[in-house]
Formats: C-alpha cells, sequence, structure tokens
C-alpha cells in the first residue's frame, strides 16, 4: 500500500476533489441521538491529564497477579504465527471448553470479551425502540449496547446493594421485553444472589424472555453463588471471562454458554475474525492451569481482606464482596464519593465508584498486588480528608 496518498493535506495532485461545499453523511437517525460521551474513561487518559503514570492501577477490576506463565509462553508462540488470521470458529479452544464446563461446543460461543458479547446478543435480540431490561446503575456496557442498537432501556433501581431480580423479571414480564440482564456476582456492589434463586427466578420468567447471567466474576463467587443450568436451557445465556480471574483483559476473549439455536444465531452478526490468534492460544492455556488459578483465588482473597482492613482502619465500611473488587461505602453522598476518587488520583491511585445514587456512597478498589495496597493504605487517610475538605468547601 502506498501509505503516502494517505498524508492528509499533502495531496497536490487533485485540490479540487475533496472542496469545502462537500458536506460529509449526516449520522443514521440512531447514532445521531446517541450521548457523545464515552461510558469509559481509561486510566490511560487519567495519567495523561495528570502528566504521570499511576502508582497503584486498582480501578478497572483487572488481575495484578497477571495471566499463567503457559498463556504467557502460549502467546509468545502464538506472536509468530500472527500473520495469520485466527480461527474464525475458535474450534480448539470450543472444544476445550466443552470438555471443562460439559456444554457441547455447539451451546458455546467465543467472542471479543463480554463486551464484545453483550453487543452481539443485543443486536441479535432488540429491535429499535424495544424494552430491554437491566438495573440502574448497573454494569454499563450492556445499557450502552442497548441504546447503540436504538431498543429502549427498562432500569429497574437496586435493592439493599443487590440487582433486584424479582423486580427485573416482573419489569420484564410487564414490558414484554425479550433480554433482560442480570450480572451475579454483581459490579460495582460485588453483592451476589445464590444459584438457587436464580433458578427459581428462571421459574417466572415470561416465556419468550432471555436471562442474560454475566458471570464475569464466577470464579471469585462463593460455590453456592452458581446456578445449575443446563446448556440447552432456552431461557438463560451465560457469559465468562478470561478477563478478570484469568488476568487477560489486555488480550479481549470471553464465552457464552446458551442453546445451540441462540449460539448459532451469533454467527448471523459477530465479528468473524474478532478474536485473535494470541487470545485464543492464551485462553487454551489458562484454561489449562488450574494452579494459576488457584494461587490467584487464593491471593484475591488476601487483598480484599486487606482492602477491607485498611478501609476499616480509616472508619469506613467495606461490603462483602463475591468479585476481585472491594466497594467501600463512605457513608455519605455521591459527593465525597466523587471526591474522594479525585483526591486518590492525586495521590497516584486509580479507582472507580458507582455512577447512581444511592450506590455512589462508594468507592470501588480492585484487588492489587501488596506494592499497589501499601501505596493505597499509605494515601487513603490524607485523600479522605481532601476530599472531606473539599466537600465541606463546596
Ligand atoms: C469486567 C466486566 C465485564 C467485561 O468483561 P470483558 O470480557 O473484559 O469484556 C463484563 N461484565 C461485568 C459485570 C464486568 O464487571
Amino acid at each position: 500500500m502506498n501509505t503516502a496518498a494517505f498524508a492528509y493535506g499533502r495531496n497536490t495532485a487533485n485540490p479540487d476533489a475533496a472542496g469545502a461545499s462537500h458536506r460529509g453523511p449526516d449520522l443514521s437517525a440512531i447514532a445521531a441521538g446517541l450521548p457523545a460521551a464515552v461510558p469509559f474513561v481509561g486510566p490511560e487518559t487519567l495519567e495523561r491529564a495528570r502528566g504521570a503514570p499511576f502508582r497503584a492501577r486498582l480501578g478497572a477490576n483487572e488481575s495484578a497477579f497477571g495471566p499463567s506463565p503457559k498463556a504467557l509462553a502460549a502467546m509468545a508462540e502464538a506472536a509468530r504465527g500472527l500473520w495469520q488470521y485466527g480461527d474464525p470458529t475458535s474450534f480448539d479452544l470450543k472444544a476445550a471448553l466443552s470438555r471443562a464446563t460439559g456444554a457441547p461446543a455447539a451451546s458455546i460461543v467465543v467472542g471479543e470479551g463480554i463486551d464484545g458479547l453483550l453487543g452481539n446478543l443485543v443486536r441479535l435480540l432488540a429491535d429499535p425502540g424495544a424494552p430491554v431490561v437491566t438495573s440502574a446503575g448497573a454494569y454499563p456496557t450492556f445499557g450502552y449496547h442497548v441504546r447503540g442498537f436504538g431498543a429502549r432501556l427498562e432500569e429497574v433501581p437496586y435493592r439493599e446493594d443487590r440487582e433486584d431480580l424479582p423486580a427485573l423479571i416482573a419489569r420484564a414480564a410487564a414490558t414484554g421485553a425479550r433480554l433482560v440482564y442480570v450480572a451475579n456476582p454483581d459490579n460495582p456492589m460485588g453483592s451476589h444472589w445464590s444459584g438457587a434463586d436464580i433458578e427459581a427466578a428462571l421459574e417466572t420468567l415470561p416465556a419468550g424472555t432471555l436471562l442474560c447471567l454475566d458471570e464475569a466474576y464466577a470464579e471469585f463467587a462463593p460455590d453456592d453463588a452458581l446456578p445449575q443450568i443446563g446448556p440447552d436451557d432456552p431461557r438463560v445465556i451465560r457469559m465468562r471471562t478470561f478477563s478478570k480471574a484469568h488476568g487477560l483483559a489486555g488480550a479481549r476473549i470471553a464465552y457464552a454458554i446458551a442453546a445451540p439455536s441462540l449460539a448459532a444465531a451469533f454467527d448471523r452478526v459477530r465479528n468473524h475474525f474478532g478474536v485473535n490468534r494470541m487470545a485464543q492460544a492464551a485462553a487454551l492455556a489458562a484454561l489449562h492451569d488450574g494452579e494459576h488459578l488457584a494461587t490467584v483465588k487464593a491471593a484475591t482473597e488476601r487483598a480484599k481482606a486487606r482492602i477491607a482492613s485498611i478501609a476499616r482502619n480509616a472508619g469506613l465500611v467495606p461490603l462483602p464482596s463475591a468479585t476481585n473488587f472491594v466497594t467501600i461505602d463512605l457513608g455519605a453522598d455521591g459527593k465525597l464519593a466523587r471526591a474522594l476518587v479525585a483526591a486518590l488520583a492525586e495521590h497516584g491511585v486509580f479507582v472507580r465508584m458507582p455512577f447512581l445514587a444511592p450506590q455512589d456512597r462508594a468507592i470501588r478498589v480492585t484487588v492489587g498486588t501488596d506494592a499497589a495496597l501499601d501505596v493505597f493504605e499509605d494515601v487513603l487517610p490524607a485523600a479522605l480528608a481532601t476530599a472531606r475538605s473539599a466537600v465541606d468547601r463546596a
């Protein structure tokens, strides 16, 4: 390719071709109606804004304990083959996932993270203007896709810091929604429903409605949080990711388990070459490294206990967590939490917080290495004092 042809501003060969009189295209009606804001401001953007890297990256629910050494080796090997497109069917990974989960390969969909799979799912089920049910303040990417396909978000409030499962299903029944989203365990509150509760809720799901069960934190959850659901059950799609416990957030790879007819429908809309070779190789290797996973789970439990005690020592209340983060109740409103997130960032600590009241009375701190938690412990009291005085002055 002659890249010089793309050197904008230096192509004098045909000065009249793109004159100022030519107006660019209008956006589609759906896109024109979308908010311009991005759903997540990445830590890299915040680091550029503050002019320095963070000292502790505790805001994105990544695994600071890193990927399995076997996954690292598999990626290095796969890097040599990157001149080839990845297998668009992720055949080997699906076969391994099938053995690991007991679901037939025909029930498994591999995609570019749960985020990518959620977009495909919404596109498959939601017509423009149609209702889709989620919780107000739940994991935002789901709602982002619903808006992006022009469907209508029906948002149900949390109840006692949990997604309100019965109310979500009642709203689906009342609106005739085809899709209802529940993250179990939940982000950003770290709360969960038991598997038995989910199984019971399924019995009340209206005919023609699908429950999307986002299990991004399944590996960290107590065993009783995971329902027993057949892979051919047409009422549910479950999503799992390699981003969290497996430490591969940057590789972008996750999978869903659904009835084979729904799983097959993803082929109509998905980005067939979206899951790259290194990600497939890494996921396959990670799946076979149970020892690393066990190490990460143990380190996560230790880090959660430490974050909770750091919070208590600062006079704050850590909420119970079935995930790899601890949500810390500040006992005030969103103003204090926003001020604390900003003050922590000034001290070089990246954390996030729930978007909506009353959950926005808290900050959310992801597990980290001992060194990162040392920094958090060190700066929390001063950052809290700064935040409190900023709120008092306002
Ligand atoms: C982190 C997170 C995801 C993102 O998963 P990816 O596989 O990295 O896209 C999805 N859902 C929830 C609830 C999460 O917290």
